[in-house]
């Protein structure tokens, strides 16, 4: 926010719904209007913005409830992000780039070619270094190229605790969400080893059970990517009006095209998300039927 106030200009960030509250250490979030909570200050404010920065998503209907706002909306639209397909039509201008580790990255990117490099400053490095941290893993995945590091040497250059930061993001949660990982690792984990896959399936009732909120259940689907052999896994939660799945690969099988050709969804080559109205059991089902059906591909990855 300061970064736009120094340049002359006033901002306002928008979440189209409520976010996990350990994320409230972050500068600036006491700003950020949460659109399911604020439908007429954030329809205030967008009719009299100029600029729409639109960042980490690239079609409306992923800000769900929100969208519709978006869409009307007559300021230009700029999109930043790094998604597969775009659906370019709803931007004025844009970048989408499927090479970037982050929009955190992109974000730092657009500053420094903006020449306000000079305005990065701790509480904006905390901000953008957690994005690229959540974004790859902790620098693991192969979308972390000599970039990122070269950004991250010049966000420490603000002199903020990196190792802190860490910590707010990792060891911040409640014993409750300790306590449901290993329900779910003992109990709603299933490896279908003939086709290289996993399976996690989360009830309603587990989630009520261990008081899982917002955000709790972020990175379990990676536990299963763990185990030889596994090259996929599917990962789903009953919510109120969705089953919502998450899928992650390892390596050559394509998540994107899988969500978007059977689960209504899209994202990244190795992770990505959908969703099914049909009820747990049977979503769960239509899973281990498409996985059947993709057997040859699965064993390919395997061997590639
Ligand atoms: P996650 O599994 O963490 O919710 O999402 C993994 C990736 O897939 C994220 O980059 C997210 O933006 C994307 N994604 C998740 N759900 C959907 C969806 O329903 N549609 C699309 N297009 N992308 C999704």
């Amino acid at each position: 926010m300061r970064l736009f106030e120094e340049t002359g200009s006033r901002s306002c960030g928008y979440f189209p719904t409520n976010w996990a509250s350990w994320l409230n250490w972050m500068p600036g979030c006491d700003g950020v209007l949460n659109y399911e909570k604020h439908h007429d200050r954030s329809a205030e404010l967008l009719n009299k913005a100029d600029y729409l920065f639109c960042l980490d998503f690239n079609v409306f209907h992923r800000t769900k409830n929100f969208a519709p706002l978006l869409a009307s909306a007559t300021c230009v639209k700029v999109l930043i992000d790094h998604h597969e397909q775009p659906d370019t039509a709803s931007f004025n201008y844009g970048i989408s780039d499927i090479t970037k580790s982050s929009t955190c990255e992109m974000v730092f990117d657009f500053i420094e070619a903006s020449g306000n490099d000079k305005l990065i400053d701790a509480n904006i490095a905390k901000c953008l270094y957690a994005g690229v941290v959540t974004d790859t893993g902790s620098f693991r995945f192969s979308s972390t190229h000599a970039s990122v590091h070269r950004m991250v040497a010049r966000l420490m250059e603000t002199d903020f605790d990196h190792s802190l930061v860490h910590s707010s993001l990792f060891d911040n949660f409640l014993e409750n969400r300790l306590r449901f990982i290993g329900h779910v690792l003992s109990n709603r984990m299933e490896f279908l080893y003939e086709y290289n896959t996993a399976l996690i399936a989360i009830s309603k009732q587990d989630l009520l059970k261990y008081e899982i909120k917002t955000g709790d259940t972020e990175g379990l689907v990676n536990y299963p990517l763990s185990v030889k052999g596994i090259e996929l896994v599917g990962f789903v939660i009953d919510r109120d009006e969705e089953r919502k799945w998450s899928f992650r690969s390892k390596r050559h099988f394509d998540c994107n095209t899988f969500a978007r050709k059977y689960f209504n969804g899209g994202g990244h080559y190795n992770a990505s998300g959908g969703n099914s109205k049909d009820g747990l059991a049977q979503t769960v089902e239509y899973f281990k039927q498409v996985i059947r059906e993709n057997e040859q591909l699965l064993a390919d990855v395997k061997k590639s």
